[in-house]
């Protein structure tokens, strides 16, 4: 199909400083997971953005001196000349694509624990350390200010020297620079600190000193938050965040903004934001420059991406999320095919990969993060060397995802589901409040195997052994899912209990009646406990939710979600109970023990929900083992998780179908040095 000519706009070169970026989608710096320890993962990853038309593609953050080690998370080192070797793997897999290398040097601050180094951590002033560590950073002196422009400037020597075309200064995030400019954080009575202009002095040292180590042949980029979300009390886009773009307008390339002090909030779940929820702030720097703006938004739509550009919002479709959920969004819009686009959901599965220290992961995307150790290409794969047909039972995220993945190989597919309708989890999961975009997993893969002729859907068809042995496929694969526990077994408690009043979240969506006041037992602290007490306080129940953890909907922590989870839990009147577990259910209350003590105290109750543990569902497993007929197990059905876990064992599986099941490649010693 020849490209709509609406789209055009996009495909229009833009210069930065001294280069010029092919197109105008551009991946913003993003967490990877890999760091300076996995070279060669975070190489092939970045190379395959760049493959599928990212006109820019930037590394994630890349400190440029030891006092900003963010270990045990995963962050690039500059920090001496043996360092450039393993970025130059990156800087040449984005230009063996033509693409533009952008390189996020960064320095932490009083926001860096130093973990590994061990050494004292730096900031404007005294200031307790912000995360993990009961340190103090200490207050930068003059000759500290020297070196740390020093380091900077090396840094960006180095990049330069790896091959990166656009070289980062990086106030954002809260991060040093950030932190010199922010009121909040900026006690100093020399000249960095007192007026705006002061507290911007370190912030135009780095941008002059950046240019003039490697402006020459790199583009300088500053990335910059323009509003902390702290209120008048730190930077506003209405008050300095402004005056601070006024005062620097021309000096940068480039501008890449975003509204956030912390980590998270530029990076708000689907359930916390709308797609381009920024738009007022990006625009406001725009306004004020001449020189090309970006920022992200969670775009997918191509259309939505036009209005950005002709609108005057920015100049660039900045992007991390929608880049990791499908690197090939610009190449399917440069080829006709926007309909392909598989849209991020804005779940942040991937923002919990960071925060755990593990490679990058996606719940739409089951390749991301294993295009080296696993050698997985997101739009390429092996034909399979036989026309054999597969039996796939099970329509939900696995099912679906195996039927597609079978499909792309050649094998004749057959694809059942017992519902009337496929999605499985998702039918139920994504009536839940604000995870309406999750049905976007469903929605693509069914658009997907409608194109290829070789898969055949069946809804409607609830398979029994005897079905699946008159079927007679050379392949059974089982994709039945899961069900909610009944016996309380979750994180905390692992004795099975009696509560046969009790509700599951199955029973919930099935439409069984909650009445009286509602207890939500969480043990199993991901989204389900919470986002059902969200939707059970605003369609008017008293709602009590009792969590074993101290915060509500614990795990979210590393989707960067729970600080807004529990606001508008506390905002809807859900009554929390933290730390409690349940003991057990009489008539009109329940008992609950202090996980600490185990003293027991009654609550009030008329419906409890349990949400604990899953069970797979092995009914048809468990049949067809005892007919003989051998089967694999997929998804929730071998071992109850996340969609993104079941959409991953699912692609494995079809992936490897008739190959070896290696473990995936560790990263040992470098293989190529400069
Ligand atoms: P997963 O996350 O692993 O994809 P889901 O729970 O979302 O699991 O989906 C499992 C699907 O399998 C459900 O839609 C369910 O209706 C279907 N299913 C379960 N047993 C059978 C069966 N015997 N025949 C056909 N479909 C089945
Ligand atoms: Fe989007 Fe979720 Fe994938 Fe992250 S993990 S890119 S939020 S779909």
């Amino acid at each position: 199909m020849p490209r709509d000519p609406r789209y055009d706009i996009l495909f229009e070169p833009v210069r930065i400083g001294p280069v010029t970026a092919p197109n105008r989608f551009y991946q913003t710096p993003h967490a990877t997971g890999f760091g300076w320890q996995r070279p060669q993962s975070g190489a092939a990853l970045r190379g395959v953005k760049a493959e599928g038309g990212w006109g820019v593609v930037c590394t994630e953050y890349c400190s440029i001196h030891p006092t900003s080690d963010d270990s045990p998370y995963a962050f690039l080192t500059l920090w001496d000349d043996d360092d450039i070797a393993p970025l130059a793997l990156t800087a040449d897999a984005i230009h063996a694509h033509g693409s533009l290398a952008g390189i996020e040097l960064w320095h932490g601050g009083a926001h860096a624990s130093n973990r590994m180094t061990r050494l004292p951590g730096i900031a404007p002033d005294v200031q307790p350390a912000l995360y993990h560590l009961p340190t103090t950073a200490r207050a930068m002196d003059k000759a500290d200010l020297r070196a740390f422009r020093g380091w900077q400037r090396d840094a960006a020597l180095r990049a330069k020297r790896a091959g990166f075309d656009i070289v980062y200064v990086y106030a954002g995030h809260d991060y040093l620079p950030f932190q010199f400019l922010s009121r909040r954080t900026n006690h100093r009575g020399d000249a960095y600190g007192g007026s705006l202009e002061n507290r911007a002095r370190l912030l135009r040292e780095m941008i002059e000193d950046t240019k003039d180590a490697v402006g020459d042949t790199c583009a300088v980029a500053v990335r910059l938050a323009v509003d902390e979300l702290h209120g008048p009390e730190g930077i506003t886009s209405e008050g300095e965040g402004r005056e601070i773009i006024e005062l620097l307008a021309e000096l940068p390339d480039l501008w890449d903004v975003n509204v956030a002090g912390a980590l998270g909030n530029d990076s708000r779940s689907a359930r916390f934001s709308g797609e381009g929820f920024q738009e007022e702030n990006v625009a406001l720097v725009k306004s004020l420059t001449t020189k090309p703006v970006v920022s992200v938004g969670r775009f997918t739509s191509p259309d939505r991406m036009v209005a950005q550009i002709r609108r005057g919002v920015q100049d660039f479709i900045g992007a991390a999320r929608p880049s990791i959920a499908d690197p090939f969004l610009p190449q399917k819009i440069r080829e006709g095919r926007e309909d392909e686009i598989r849209e991020c959901i804005g779940c942040n599965i991937c923002r919990a990969a960071n925060n755990e220290a593990v490679g990058l992961r996606c719940t739409q995307n089951p390749t991301m993060g294993e295009e080296w150790r696993r050698g997985w290409h997101p739009e390429r794969i092996a034909v399979y060397p036989r026309r054999e047909k597969a039996l796939v039972i099970g329509g939900g995220p696995a099912g679906l995802e195996a039927a597609l993945t079978l499909g792309r190989r050649g094998l004749e597919v057959a694809l059942a589901e017992a519902a009337d309708a496929f999605g499985g989890r998702l039918l139920r999961e994504a009536t839940l409040p604000g995870l309406a975009t999750w049905m976007r997993i469903r929605d693509w893969r069914l658009h997907m195997i409608g194109k290829l002729a070789n898969v055949a859907l069946y809804p409607a068809s609830r398979m029994g052994a005897a079905d699946v042995a008159e079927f007679g496929a050379d392949h059974v694969v089982l994709a039945t899912g899961s069900v909610w526990r009944r016996d309380g077994v979750g994180v905390y408690s692992m004795r099975a209990g009696a509560f046969p009043a009790a509700l599951t979240p199955d029973d919930v969506f099935a439409g069984a009646k909650v009445a009286g006041p509602v207890v939500i037992y969480d043990d199993e602290h991901y989204f389900m406990a919470g986002a059902l007490a969200e939707k059970l306080a605003v369609a008017g129940h008293e709602v009590h939710y009792v969590t074993t953890a101290a915060v509500a909907s614990s795990w979210t922590v590393l989707t960067n979600e729970q600080d807004f989870l529990q606001a508008r839990l506390i905002e809807a009147g859900v009554a929390i109970h933290p730390l409690k577990a349940l003991k057990s259910q009489e008539v009109g209350e329940v008992t609950l023990g202090c996980v600490y003590t185990g003293r027991v105290a009654p609550l009030p109750c008329g419906t409890l929900i349990l949400c604990t543990g899953r069970l797979p569902d092995n009914a048809l497993a468990d049949a067809l083992a005892e007919q003989g007929t051998q089967a694999t197990r997929i998804g929730d059905c071998l071992a109850p998780s996340s969609i993104a876990d079941a959409v991953h064992s699912a692609h494995r599986f079809a992936r490897i179908l008739g190959e070896p099941d290696l473990p995936p490649r560790r990263e040992r010693a470098p293989e190529r040095s400069l």
